[in-house]
């Protein structure tokens, strides 16, 4: 079972990790396991990952994408999906990783982050998200024969992981709202999907070039910041999608 492996049969299979549950847990190069899970991975990359880790590596969308992703599109909506591309090489390593570790260290994806533990989340009938941990103990991992105990939320915080899981969810809510209203993307909107919440560098420009704001309610003040943070740029690509894909978006109206 590779480390993420994560999908919601695997997960359940597992004891959950209740609030002030705690496990022991480091990993640190002194391991004698150290990198052995950097490879031979089926890592699913949020539209966070991605603008994280290409921000960090300072590349452009095309850049990015033509190096380490593939793409694919989700059963049912069809969503589109980015998986990172493993090296072609004998053991499938992360391109990512090097004898001294994680070169992403400080961008790398949250299901690097997460791991030892297995999150899964799902949306309440009000639109919030339920969330459980699970301990992924897997035999080759050392890191479970170390002292150092945790809480679920003690290691969600030292991982960083509250910002990721925040922004994640709300990409799961809208793909959890469109299945539900048996949404199906054509291939146009697909690519729109794929170019507002994986490409941002690029999305600005279609912003930009197909005077998107003269359509929309969006103040000056955000419109600057769409226009000039990547982050900002997130979250109104997250609106946007919401209102292409859904029909409406509690945060982005048309004007009328
Ligand atoms: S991104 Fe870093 S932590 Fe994640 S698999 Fe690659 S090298 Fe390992
Ligand atoms: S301790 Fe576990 S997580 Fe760390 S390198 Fe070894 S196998 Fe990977």
């Amino acid at each position: 079972m590779s480390r993420q492996d994560t999908t919601e049969d695997f997960l359940n299979s597992l004891p959950e990790l209740e609030e002030g549950k705690t496990f022991a847990f480091s990993c640190y190069p002194g391991v004698s396991c150290f990198n052995a899970c950097c490879g031979n991975l089926h890592m699913m990359l949020t539209p966070y990952d991605v603008l994280r880790l290409r921000k960090g590596l300072n590349h452009d969308s095309k850049k990015f994408i033509h190096n380490h992703v593939d793409v694919s599109s989700t059963s049912g909506a069809g969503f589109p999906m980015a998986k990172l591309r493993m090296l072609d090489n004998a053991k499938r390593s992360c391109p990512f990783v090097c004898d001294e570790g994680c070169t992403v260290y400080e961008n790398r994806p949250g299901a690097c982050r997460t791991y030892p533990l297995g999150r899964a989340s799902q949306m309440d009938s009000e639109g919030g998200m339920l969330e459980q941990l699970f301990v992924v103990q897997e035999p080759h991992c050392d890191g479970f024969k170390e002292k150092k105990e945790w809480t679920s939320s003690e290691w969600l915080k030292d991982q960083g992981l509250e910002e990721y899981n925040e922004i994640n969810d709300r990409y799961m809510r809208i793909m959890t709202r469109a299945r539900k209203a048996g949404v199906v993307l054509d291939e146009k909107k697909l690519n729109m999907v794929f170019l507002a919440l994986y490409q941002i560098d690029n999305f600005m420009n279609f912003i930009k070039d197909m005077n998107v704001f003269s359509r929309l309610d969006v103040s000056e003040e955000r419109q600057a910041a769409i226009l000039s943070d990547e982050d900002a740029c997130l979250e109104f690509a997250f609106d946007w999608v919401e209102l292409i894909v859904l029909g409406s978006s509690e945060n982005l109206k048309p004007k009328v």
